[in-house]
């Protein structure tokens, strides 16, 4: 079937040129940060070209929908820029199609005279340690999913009813998972987590978050505003270890500017303790979890009751190339729950894709995959950056596109774009979900909200938000 309808457009536009006005047409495949600023210079600099961007889940926005925490609201404000984007006559969202099952990179290559690919990380690295399957010992992209209302992780097993978690990795979204479950539930309340979550944390028992890094201070991955809002929060002493930091206050003056604030910081907020406060935030450094083990008297399938700990020192040229090397000294951190934050992992959506299963991206130079096939943001980099970064990339790669297309703007042969995709679509009952139909969802989300105080109740089920779009 699929191979009949394309064959029909390829006899259809074949060999046929144009010399002037042949619509250039273009396909991202991810609506997150990535797709949304790709598309944006698309437009604004091939004003004739029509930008489809299909997205596997019938709601856009990517992270920052799925990622960003619910108490930074701010942060979100992307998301008119990404509407403006979207609201364009020449811009088309396609959502509920996934990239891999639903339609294939070959289809899109010849239905496209570019594809561009967005879709993300949507794995995590793994420890590989044992004991990483006990119950309880969960991945950070999963409780961040949880309380996000990612579709599948509504039903994550978390178990809040211990005084201990263990945070592994000390990067942005280890801190954004530690403030969450520290954070006063009433501050939460009147964000957009999801009620499920705000419900399980309320009732929630966990006293002490620690925070565990490989390395030393100097390598923290944590941005100094986010350390700053958890030595601000309510009810939360934090506290650091001193021997830690030892020989790090001689060298602090020689360090860049943004290391020598954070290391300051740091310095200065070795034991903050506030009047009353319930809870506890410590910070570790220079250990690495080898086992995690279940609780005392438990069969090896049952849940986490603590994290052996190998103790590490940094070997390297200067700080910024440390690595830390395991001593034979192990220590033992008991903990109810065990989170681990050590980044997230792409995955090839398809087997054409030329894709490098080590360091888990789409194998490119400078977003350049093979001619008129690109990879950009997280797919094409790797797992880190902010949405800032993200814009960055995003708008070079669409460069490098839009320069590609406009030097062969008069010898573009005619594709046929979405018609030919839509008609495979159908064929296989996929519900397409159009920009229209994701206002009547966001709509629908917003008016929950208003009933209970919060911007927007997330609808966390496919077949509703479906639904809903229909
Ligand atoms: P994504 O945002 O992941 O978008 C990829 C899109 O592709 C998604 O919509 C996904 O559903 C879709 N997709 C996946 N597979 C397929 C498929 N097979 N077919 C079709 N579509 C598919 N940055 C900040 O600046 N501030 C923050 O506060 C912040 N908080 C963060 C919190 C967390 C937990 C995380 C993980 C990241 C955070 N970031 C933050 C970083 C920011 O989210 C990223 O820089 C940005 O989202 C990366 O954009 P992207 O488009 O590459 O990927
Ligand atoms: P990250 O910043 O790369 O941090 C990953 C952490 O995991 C690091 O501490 C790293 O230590 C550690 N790690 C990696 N492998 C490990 C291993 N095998 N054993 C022990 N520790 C290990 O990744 P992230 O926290 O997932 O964040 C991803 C990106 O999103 C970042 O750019 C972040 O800034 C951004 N983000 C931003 C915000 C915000 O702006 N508020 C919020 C969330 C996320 P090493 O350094 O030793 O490798």
């Amino acid at each position: 079937m699929r191979v009949g309808i394309l064959n029909s457009f390829k006899r259809q536009f074949s060999t046929s040129r144009c010399l002037s006005s042949v619509k250039p047409q273009i396909c991202i495949v991810g609506a997150g940060p990535a797709g949304f600023y790709a598309a944006q210079h698309i437009v604004k600099h091939i004003p004739d070209a029509q930008v489809d961007i299909y997205e596997r889940l019938p709601v856009p926005f990517g992270l920052v929908r799925f990622g960003v925490a619910p108490d930074h609201p701010e942060v979100k404000n992307v998301i008119h820029t990404f509407t403006k984007t979207a609201e364009q006559k020449n811009v088309r969202f396609l959502g509920n199609i996934n990239l891999g099952t639903d339609v294939s990179v070959k289809e899109l290559q010849n239905a496209y005279h570019s594809v561009l690919l967005t879709y993300g990380a949507d794995e995590n690295r793994r420890l590989n340690i044992p004991g990483e399957n006990l119950d309880n010992v969960l991945s950070a992209r999963n409780v961040v999913g949880w309380y996000n209302g990612t579709p599948w992780d509504k039903n994550l097993k978390i178990d809040l009813s211990g005084d201990t978690a263990a945070i592994i990795g000390q990067g942005n979204v280890a801190m954004d998972v530690a403030r969450i479950l520290l954070t006063p539930i009433d501050e939460l309340k009147s964000t957009d987590i999801t009620q499920y979550a705000l419900e399980q944390i309320a009732a929630s028992r966990i006293k002490m978050v620690h925070l565990i890094g490989r390395r030393g201070p100097l390598q923290a991955a944590f941005t100094i505003k986010e350390l700053r809002e958890m030595l601000k929060l309510n009810g939360l002493n934090t506290s650091f270890n001193r021997d830690d930091f030892f020989g790090i206050d001689k060298l602090v003056h020689s360090l860049p500017r943004p290391k020598k604030r954070i290391t300051e910081l740091m310095l200065n907020s070795i034991d903050v303790k506030k009047p009353g406060a319930t809870k506890d935030f410590v910070l570790n450094f220079l250990r690495s979890p080898v086992e995690f083990l279940p609780k005392a008297g438990q069969s090896e399938r049952s849940q986490v009751g603590c994290v052996k700990l190998a103790i590490n020192i940094l070997r390297g040229e200067d700080y910024t190339k440390e690595v830390a090397i395991a001593t034979s000294q192990i220590e033992t951190l008991d903990c109810d729950l065990a989170i681990t934050s050590i980044g997230y992992k792409s995955v090839q959506a398809d087997n054409e894709i030329p894709f490098d299963q080590k360091k888990g991206v789409v194998i490119n130079s400078n977003y350049k995959v093979v001619d008129n096939f690109y990879a950009s943001g997280w797919l094409a980099t790797g797992p880190t950056g902010v949405i800032l970064t993200t814009m960055s990339n995003a708008f070079a790669t669409a460069d490098v596109m839009t320069k590609e297309i406009n030097s062969a703007i008069d010898k573009l042969p005619l594709k046929p774009g979405f018609e030919v995709i839509e008609h495979a679509l159908k064929a296989r009952n996929v519900q397409m979900v159009t920009w229209k139909d994701w206002e009547k969802i966001d709509e629908y989300e917003q008016q929950e909200g208003k009933k209970v105080g919060k911007p927007r109740e997330k609808i966390v089920d496919i077949q509703e938000m479906l639904k809903i779009a229909a």
